[in-house]
């Protein structure tokens, strides 16, 4: 069936609507014919549930109406009350029952909140989560060791007063993903561009930055080209270091309609995650009772060996179209719509199959594998997350999978396509409505769209480059009479001790800044930290309590209206929806002008966005439960005719990164388990028994240690030391998997990706046991070694 219903003349073909999933049984993808997956390691989603509606108890008919009529506000996959754009029949699952509880639970009890701050500090973030909601604003200042109410005059005063005494370039911004919507992001951007900043940065572009800085540059887009339907029946469906299937649940259901039209699902990641291998999808009959055999094939990459793996994939269809001219590459589509061809294919001419192999750690018949696979293959979609983003070199990663694209042409039309996979609801939108140092809404900082938003503002911007989140903290931590010196953080949500790599380092950078912002829904452990002056709390309305409701942005660029949701039992009276906070904070600041940026309504705000940004003109039209639309179209791109300047697609020749691994080390990656971004919801991975301290390696490599399995090992280097036990897994020779946030600790501060500015999540380390490591530690470690000084364990 086509994915194709009509054409607009500005937005090309759209998006024709969720479609059905094939009824009839096929046992060749069952996991196995006993039932329920018993005597496997696999999720309990009915007990899970169960536990939920318990949980909810106190509110049960306000967390129905969230979930029946809100937009989720968990991960981007986006869902509408019970049903998506993608599948007819219900979309639900536990990642979004676990985060319920945050809009439907009391606020936090006097006697808790107003404890020993010491006191406070013995829970984990997850503990904070659970006692309860912000109940109204809150303040420590220096040497007190408790929070005390303060009203939200004194407080928006305080936080005002600061900032009209310090230069704009010594506050900034930050807003997370946790079901923020588009008209706050935009106010938020907006007003700090006000308030003569453009240190405003966000959650989603920690993640995803490289992924609109490759594909702006190889296609001309900043989103993904495709959509979830066109999963459904294309020939090859790859996903690259992503678990879509933990991070956005529902997605395998999506995965099982494909395989049923006969999609091939590859994974490529260093450890076979059991969640992409098996599933049991809890909304379908046929896949609950006998699970879902995901994935057709694994390839174990090496962290960071993707780029080379890619290289391989390419020097083998090079090879093949010497055999046969057009047996790999699609030349007309290369001819007609890409650049750059001659300077790629001497690129990789000039690699050795030697080099591809140690750098991806996988054979060449199996690269050659995946190389004939898509070469035979018509359409494919490439999608990839964070196991791709989070490096160094990671704007390089994703421009080598556009290389890919479009030397096969899967670009722009049905079946094929490009997909970024974000993480939580609403990210898409945030760099899209401007809340970004390197964006405004609608564009860049080019010289006629900053004219274009200056004029549709009526304010200067300010014209200096605002920092990113990591370099903002860097520049907490200087002396005070440094002239970048960060004196004001104004923190949308965010725990940066749990999410940053380097926690001790973002500790010390938090307790530095004068005054510490918190507009938030729970507490959580960054918000204990002290501040030189005070830490400011001001508590935030849910997404669902907004007035004139909100909207949020997808993956696949659908627009969700999500309305003000009626009957919370147990509302936190004093809280504010963001954007108010936003408008009242200009209106402090600067009051001759705050009309500039003044909202009276959520509607006001969507008004102005269509006009911001020309790819929302719609957004003004959302106005009830159930309303969407898809900016673009169904296909970026579509027809090959990309928004670059020439129009056409751009190959990038890209180098194979050094991944500085000296012999005896081991490449570590931090993984999620059952969690969503850095709140935990279970100890246990579900899927794979793996607790929070466990250490995933390869047999193998532990045999050549002595390790045994469960026992007590050592991970370490100049960062860092993580004690946990050893768990043999699937994992590729050589890598080894740390859950995100515990390993955070290995991970250095201050390594970016240069183009995008995403910091690096992987890193060298040693591995000891754990026994041996803590005799020798006096000894060995404490007399830290010069020569050994790059892997060693801090003193
Ligand atoms: S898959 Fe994502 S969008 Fe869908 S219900 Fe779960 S958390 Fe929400």
């Amino acid at each position: 069936m086509s994915n194709v219903t009509k054409k607009d003349p500005k937005k090309g073909t759209l998006h024709s609507g969720p479609t059905s999933i094939s009824k009839i049984p096929a046992p060749k993808h069952w996991v196995s014919p006993v039932p329920f997956g018993l005597g496997k390691i696999k999720p309990k989603h009915i007990r899970d549930t169960m536990k939920v509606a318990w949980e909810n108890k106190d509110n049960l008919k306000y967390a129905t109406n969230i979930l029946t009529k809100g937009v989720c506000d968990g991960c981007a996959l986006g869902v509408s009350g019970l049903y998506d754009q993608t599948l007819k029949g219900p979309h639900i699952c536990t990642t979004r029952l676990n985060v319920l509880r945050l809009s439907t639970m009391p606020p936090l009890k006097e006697e808790i909140v107003h404890q020993d701050v010491d006191k406070l500090r013995q829970y984990s973030s997850a503990e904070l989560r659970k006692m309860g909601r912000i109940p109204y604003p809150l303040i420590r200042r220096k040497g007190e060791n408790k929070f005390s109410r303060i009203s939200w005059d004194d407080a928006m005063d305080m936080i005002a007063q600061k900032m009209q005494t310090l230069d704009p370039k010594q506050y900034a911004f930050y807003l997370t993903s946790r079901g923020i919507t588009n008209e706050s992001y935009y106010t938020a951007g907006k007003v700090a561009r006000f308030l003569g900043t453009n240190h405003v940065d966000n959650a989603s572009r920690i993640c995803h930055s490289p992924s609109k800085t490759a594909l702006k540059r190889s296609v001309g887009i900043g989103a993904s080209s495709c959509t979830y339907k066109d999963w459904i029946g294309t020939d090859v469906l790859v996903f690259w270091g992503s678990v879509a299937s933990n991070a956005s649940p529902v997605s395998t259901k999506y995965m099982l309609a494909a395989k049923k039209k006969g999609t091939k699902i590859i994974v490529i990641n260093p450890y076979k995650e059991p969640a992409m291998d098996k599933y049991w999808v809890p909304s379908n009959a046929e896949s609950a009772l006998f699970g879902t055999q995901v994935a057709d094939d694994f390839y174990q990459v090496n962290i960071g060996g993707d780029i080379a793996f890619m290289h391989g994939i390419m020097k083998h269809w090079f090879e093949m179209e010497e055999e046969q001219y057009g047996s790999a590459i699609n030349h007309e589509f290369v001819q007609n719509h890409v650049n750059g061809y001659e300077e790629l294919k001497a690129k990789v001419d000039e690699l050795s199959w030697e080099d591809i192999i140690h750098s991806s750690g996988m054979p060449k018949e199996r690269i050659r594998e995946l190389a004939e696979l898509l070469a035979n293959s018509k359409n494919a979609v490439f999608a990839w997350a964070l196991g791709l983003t989070m490096h160094s070199f990671a704007t390089d990663n994703i421009s080598q999978v556009a290389n890919l694209a479009l030397l096969r042409g899967y670009l722009g039309r049905e079946h094929a396509g490009l997909m970024p996979f974000r993480g939580h609801s609403s990210v898409q939108g945030t760099g899209e409505m401007g809340a970004d140092p390197f964006v405004l809404p609608g564009g860049g900082w080019d010289e006629d769209n900053v004219k274009r938003i200056e004029e549709l503002w009526g304010f200067d911007l300010p014209k200096w480059q605002g920092d990113i989140v990591g370099v903002n903290l860097e520049h907490a931590a200087l002396p005070d009479d440094h002239e970048k010196k960060l004196k004001l953080y104004y923190m949308s949500g965010g725990n940066f001790l749990e999410t940053m790599p380097n926690p001790e380092f973002i500790e010390k950078a938090l307790s530095e800044v004068d005054i510490r912002v918190h507009q938030d829904i729970i507490l959580n452990t960054s918000t204990l930290v002290d501040a030189k002056e005070a830490v400011i709390v001001l508590p935030a309305k849910t997404r669902f309590e907004q007035e004139g409701g909100g909207t949020s942005t997808s993956t696949e660029r659908m627009v969700y209206f999500s309305p003000e949701i009626e009957g919370n039992k147990q509302p936190v009276e004093e809280a504010r929806a963001e954007w108010k906070i936003y408008v009242e904070l200009a209106k402090r600041v600067k009051p001759e002008t705050a009309h500039l940026v003044n909202f009276e309504t959520a509607q006001e705000i969507r008004d102005e966005i269509a006009k911001a940004n020309p790819d929302y003109d719609g957004i003004q039209h959302l106005k009830k439960q159930g309303d969407v639309f898809q900016w673009g179209g169904a296909w970026l791109c579509e027809d090959g005719e990309c928004p670059t300047p020439d129009g056409r697609g751009n190959l990038i020749p890209i180098d194979i990164p050094n991944l500085e691994k000296p012999e005896g080390t081991f490449y570590v990656t931090t993984r999620r388990g059952k969690q969503f971004n850095s709140m935990v919801f279970k100890e246990n991975d579900p899927f794979n028994n793996a607790g929070r301290y466990d250490v995933l390696m390869n047999s193998k490599d532990a045999n050549t240690l002595n390790i045994v399995e469960g026992e007590g090992i050592v991970v370490y280097n100049q960062h860092g030391v993580f004690q946990g036990k050893a768990l043999f897994t699937d994992i590729a020779r050589g890598n080894i998997g740390l859950h995100f946030p515990e390993g955070n600790f290995l991970i250095p501060k201050g390594i970016y990706d240069s183009p995008s500015g995403i910091p690096q999540y992987s890193v060298a380390v040693k591995i000891e046991k754990a026994e041996r490591f803590n005799a020798r530690k006096d000894i060995d470690y404490l007399e830290k070694k010069l020569e050994d000084d790059e892997i060693d364990a801090p003193v």
